[in-house]
């Protein structure tokens, strides 16, 4: 007869019949579940509702302006006008959440920025950058998602929403937080003449935006949306929300032009015209042209700080590709690095990927996805290489750079037949 031992409990030790086993040969006793679900319990217990930690500003430890133009320095290239105000205006930010409640009458109030320049130099980039630095909630939004109230979209109040689940539904953090709106151009009125017909991402939402930018008590459903009716309102306070809206404003050079054109009159218009760089009239922007375009005045007044992003040069491209901390060539190193494997390359390959970048007006968007199409075939072969040890050291040449965009281009071409 086979003799049967009892199980001995693999967490406690003790020898009993009351157990489980599983099916790799470890058992539990009851004893040791109840007390595992008892501490479990106890942990879950300290979890629930951790206090939100309070903004810990300190106007001796803030950053200071020259600070956060350094920190955007390493991510961001050139754009260093638009910087500098980026910089002040978050350094005013805190300083006017720190203002102290004297009795002299002054009160410091926001200064919301408008930042105009073409698609992909940087704007959101410089956003996001910002954000990784910021001792308050932070978040963007893209206002092409913005419908008046009614319409198929997101309401204004959206915006905030997102605000909001950054201060971890805190809305007394909330309402010190910084809002970048995205495209802020696409909500600008069609036409002139607003009678027209009804635009339903035009003038009605600049309405909307322009409760929150001047500051008013919002109500803002906390899960965003208007699919959830039965949710309460949470009720934020915008005026000490700091706004940052970008915008591309295409053909925004042509009103800048006809003013500048019209306001060049009187006997030293020749000498003034001929000093007018006409290859970046975005650095002559003013508030009137923001209005030809199409944004409300009242939108505009609340806008007060209005710089520009410089269009980015084949310098600028070149210099993106290898010295922003996160540089896309940085990026394909540390991937190759992953496999052991030690990626260079050579100069005139990333002047190579640069050229195209600017035959194709593909611009700083343009560098990553030339530079995924050179590295394609070789990321999809080298790691098993390196594996096997047959190649560690990898000089990315300018032939190999032509050669892949040149294959691509045409596999892109036969597809298009
Ligand atoms: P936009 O001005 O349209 O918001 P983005 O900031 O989204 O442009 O830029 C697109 C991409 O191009 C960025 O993710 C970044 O890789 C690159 N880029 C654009 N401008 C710069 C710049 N000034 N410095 C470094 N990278 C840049």
């Amino acid at each position: 007869m086979a003799s049967y031992r009892k199980p001995v409990c693999s967490f406690c030790g003790q020898t009993t019949t009351n157990i489980f086993s599983s099916e790799t040969g470890t058992y539990i006793c009851y004893d040791c579940i109840e007390e595992g679900h008892r501490q479990v319990q106890e942990a879950l217990a300290k979890q629930v509702k951790k206090p939100v930690d309070k903004l810990n500003l300190d106007l001796a430890t803030l950053p200071r302006p020259t600070d956060i133009k350094a920190f955007l320095d390493q991510y961001v290239i050139g754009q260093d006008e638009a910087k500098r105000y980026l910089s002040v205006a978050v350094y005013n930010h805190y300083k006017r959440l720190l203002q102290p409640k004297d009795k002299d009458g002054v009160e410091i109030e926001k200064s919301n920025i408008i930042m105009v320049g073409s698609t992909g130099t940087g704007k959101t980039l410089m956003a996001r950058t910002i954000a990784k630095m910021l001792s308050v909630p932070f978040t963007i939004v893209d206002a092409t998602v913005l419908t008046e109230a009614g319409y198929v979209g997101e309401d204004v109040e959206s915006t905030l929403v997102r605000l909001l689940e950054e201060a971890n539904y805190d809305v007394e953090k909330t309402q010190k937080g910084i809002v970048f709106i995205d495209e802020i151009d696409k909500i600008a009125r069609k036409s002139d003449n607003p009678s027209i017909t009804r635009d339903v991402s035009g003038e009605g939402v600049q309405q909307g935006l322009l409760k929150l930018l001047e500051g008013s008590v919002v109500n803002v459903p906390p899960k965003g949306g208007r699919k959830h009716p039965e949710q309460e309102f949470v009720k934020i306070d915008t005026s000490q929300i700091l706004f940052i809206c970008g915008g591309a404003f295409d053909g925004i050079e042509r009103k800048i032009a006809q003013r500048l054109n019209t306001q060049v009159v009187g006997f030293d218009a020749v000498q003034k015209a001929q000093r007018i760089d006409k290859n970046n009239l975005l650095r002559y922007i003013a508030p009137q042209d923001l209005k030809s375009f199409g944004l409300i005045p009242e939108i505009i007044g609340r806008l007060p700080i209005l710089t520009y992003l410089e269009p980015l040069d084949r310098a600028a491209l070149r210099r993106i590709l290898v010295e922003p901390k996160n540089a896309i060539t940085k990026q394909y190193q540390k991937l190759m690095a992953m496999d052991g494997v030690q990626l260079r390359f050579e100069d005139e390959a990333l002047d190579y990927i640069v050229d195209k970048a600017i035959e194709f007006k593909l611009g700083a968007r343009g560098l990553r996805s030339l530079t995924e199409t050179v590295m394609m075939d070789l990321m999809y072969s080298l790691p098993a290489e390196a594996k096997d040890k047959k190649s560690t050291d990898v000089l990315i040449t300018r032939e190999l750079a032509e050669r892949q965009i040149a294959k691509a281009d045409s596999l892109r071409l036969q597809n298009a037949v």
